[in-house]
């Protein structure tokens, strides 16, 4: 079929174009990111209800590789690459649920998680890794000279990154802030045969260091900054509408660091529209941590100015980023979906979190940070209590135990009001007896 995509300069004055199989992430004439960019006019071709129909039933099926979420709108994501070369590990097709109770407890009656996180590595970063890797294998298929292929991370991407070349075959490098990331994201890439660099800075330092390490073609570089990344990212926003029978939800937040997956999230959304899937747009809500929030200040200022900062320590690791590479594509993506930007202390994070959990949920801490935010703007009245809010959960909670762990000790330095500690016991029945009347029966007297 005569789908094509190409790598277009994002600068509306160049807009020049590369082709997917060149090794480049900036445009060599303005410096500028690129985007993948596709021929609307052969995808147009197939009406809306005949895409609809195609999605339907690749959904969930074993047909390779269209039973991946991102792979199952191969012709919407990475149209040139052969079903050969693509690397899927069944991304994508995460639960999409109705938070009945914690939406009741927070003022909203329509609120939805989708889990991004119940993925092969954990995190949402799956959906864009498939497509990165799927075009290194096509590349190297067709004689490109790369040997391995290497990422910064705060640790999500690296996960997703090593795990994904380990099923290819091909070597990883992964370049990771010593001490800031979870005991279950540093495992992942050691476990699955990278080449694990732990560098004494944080992750703004691994960037500038992989940057300068991928200027040699033999090593390819897997940011976000690479725009394929973003390519198969956007397939949430797709498949959120799908999940949907094809309507729009009303509001979806997101939390962001370095601003690649709300960039893919409207990226996805607005490719709907064009192709008339759907004649309405989402309001999109990015979320940051107070302590790592460079787009929120620009936002007070209407984006007029956009400063970076220098992150501080957050409990939301994966998103304590100060010069977050995609910020002029968040910030147009913003300004198409009538977008919000807010901001959530540790301590709301944390609650926010918990409260989740207490509720059925079992957050990371950077949902939490989602979650924060949300309960902010329904506390302001921006967000009504019937509108369809979607929160986009980035990765499994069971990658930050640690969190979690120290908020139930109580150890973390404010008071974390949810905390559930356990009682330690001898193994006697009268101990225990004496514990369910002091915690269960104490209404009762
Ligand atoms: C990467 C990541 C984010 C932030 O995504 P960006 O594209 O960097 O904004 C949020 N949550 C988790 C769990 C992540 O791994
Ligand atoms: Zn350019």
């Amino acid at each position: 079929m005569g789908y094509k995509a190409w790598f277009q300069c994002i600068n509306q004055q160049c807009r020049e174009r590369y082709p997917l199989n060149s090794i480049i992430y900036r445009c060599r004439t303005c410096g500028s990111l690129l985007e993948v960019q596709h021929d609307h006019n052969a995808l147009i071709c197939r009406g809306p209800g005949e895409w609809k129909k195609l999605f339907e039933d690749r959904y969930k099926s074993t047909e390779w590789p269209y039973g991946s979420g991102v792979w199952g709108k191969k012709e919407w994501v990475l149209p040139q690459v052969h079903n050969d070369n693509v690397v899927s590990l069944y991304e994508g097709g995460t639960n999409l649920l109705w938070a009945e109770r914690f939406g009741r407890m927070v003022g909203l009656e329509n609120l939805w998680i989708k889990l991004c996180g119940n993925s092969h590595s954990g995190s949402f970063k799956d959906l864009g890794m498939t497509v990165l890797v799927s075009n290194v294998k096509q590349m190297i298929s067709e004689g490109a000279p790369i040997k391995a292929v290497a990422c910064a991370s705060t640790g999500d991407t690296s996960a997703a990154l090593a795990v994904y070349c380990a099923a290819a075959g091909i070597q990883s490098i992964v370049l990771l802030p010593k001490g800031k990331i979870s005991i279950a994201q540093l495992i992942q890439p050691i476990a699955n045969g990278s080449l694990v660099l732990s560098l004494d800075t944080d992750f703004d330092g691994c960037m500038r260091v992989v940057q300068e390490i991928t200027k040699d073609e033999t090593i390819y570089l897997a940011n976000s900054m690479n725009s394929l990344r973003v390519e198969g990212q956007k397939t949430v926003g797709i498949e959120i509408v799908q999940q949907f029978d094809w309507q729009p939800p009303d509001v979806i937040i997101i939390p962001g660091g370095n601003l690649g997956n709300v960039s893919a999230l409207g990226s996805g959304l607005l490719m709907m529209r064009d192709i008339n899937l759907i004649n309405r747009l989402p309001r999109i809500v990015v979320a940051q941590a107070e302590r790592a929030n460079p787009l929120y200040r620009s936002y007070l200022k209407d984006f007029e100015t956009f400063e970076p900062i220098q992150a501080q320590n957050t409990l939301a690791s994966a998103i304590q980023i100060g010069n977050p590479v995609s910020v002029e594509k968040a910030i147009r993506t913003l300004k198409q979906f009538n977008g919000i930007v807010v901001d959530a202390t540790e301590q709301e994070l944390a609650d926010a979190a918990a409260l989740g959990d207490k509720a059925g949920m079992f957050n990371c801490p950077h949902t939490g940070v989602a979650l924060a935010g949300m309960i902010k703007l329904v506390k302001a009245g921006i967000i009504d209590k019937a509108e369809r809010v979607v929160v986009i959960s980035t990765a499994h909670g069971l990658k930050f135990t640690d969190f979690k762990v120290r908020y139930h000790e109580g150890t973390l330095d404010f008071p974390c009001q949810y905390s559930n500690k356990p009682i330690e016991l001898p193994p006697r029945v009268d101990a225990v007896m004496e514990a369910l009347r002091e915690n269960l029966l104490k209404g009762d007297k």
